[in-house]
Formats: structure tokens, sequence, C-alpha cells
């Protein structure tokens, strides 16, 4: 059967925009879209771990309201999930995720009081609508009017990182 459609875990209609900031030492107190003030928003965010793990994390994000954009931390997201492997599986640590969307706070509350599994959780679950791609930033510094300021590179993952210690990385 071909598909047409993106692939979509959660039941509930796709909602919110997202966006990574992969800087560690950048906060957004600015919308990136918009530059009005962003504020904060505790979300259960749902993760797929390729290939065989899918995760809720109650995270903080940055929230624009205007834009419905979530903005997380990269290397947060990844401490978090660092922490939560090493005790579960510590092989998945270093493997591709991928940020999928958001759970309903209620349902998410009552799966942790009465275990629920995450197959009773998806059907409470949006993809996000729009997944935009990862925050840039250009280096400070004086430039011409003409010169297009250099982007800055973030900086690679600290703790989500395989644990071979004679692999070679690209
Ligand atoms: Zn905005």
């Amino acid at each position: 059967m071909a598909m047409t459609k993106k692939f979509q875990l959660g039941g509930l209609p796709p909602s919110h925009s997202f966006m990574l900031n992969p800087y560690p030492d950048q906060s957004i107190w600015r919308c990136p879209l918009c530059e009005q003030k962003s504020k904060q928003r505790k979300m259960p965010i749902l993760i797929h771990i390729v290939p065989r793990h899918l995760i809720v994390l109650n995270y903080t994000c940055r929230y624009c309201q205007g834009c419905d954009l979530l903005i997380a931390h990269k290397h947060e997201i990844e401490h978090l999930l660092t922490e939560l492997f090493l005790q579960n599986d510590p092989d998945a640590i270093g493997t591709e995720y991928l940020i999928i969307g958001t759970v309903d706070k209620n349902i998410w509350r009552e799966g942790i009081k009465q275990s629920k599994s995450l197959d009773e959780m998806l059907p409470h679950a949006s993809d996000f609508a729009t997944y935009y791609k990862d925050l840039q930033l250009t280096r400070p510094g004086y430039y011409r009017a003409d010169q297009e300021p250099p982007l800055r590179e973030p900086p690679s993952s600290q703790e989500w990182v395989k644990a071979k210690p004679h692999s070679h990385r690209k």
C-alpha cells in the first residue's frame, strides 16, 4: 500500500510548531520568528529514539504564544535522554532521535499515576504541525552592509554520543 501522507504517530490532529535550539549557551528570550518575548511552557514531549524506544519527557520549552512555537534546548533534551537511558538501555545512547510532538497533559498525568503504556497515550498525542529547522545564529561582530555575517556553528553533542572509544566520528 502506498503511503501518501506523512507518517503520523499521534491520534490527535497535529498542533504546535517546534524548533530545536542547538546552542547550549543561548537562551531564547525572544521568538526567532516574530521577535516577541517568549514564555516558558512545560509540556510532555513525545520522542522517538530510533529504532526501538518511544518515550515521553516532561520538559520546559520556551514558548511563543503568537506563533504557537515551542523551542527546546538540544543539550537539555540530550542530557535528560542520557540520564534515562543510562539506566534503561545504554546502547541506545547516541542514536538518532526524533522529537515528534506533545501528549495531552491530563492524560500524561493519569499515565504516570496508573502507569499507562505509551500505546494508551498515543491516541492523545499530537504530532507537531510544523517542524522548523534548527535555530541558526550568526557570529556577533561588525560586518559591512553588503556582507552576510557568518553562521555560528553549533557545538556537537557532548553526552548523547556512542560510547565506543575506538569508533571514528564523521
Ligand atoms: Zn513568535
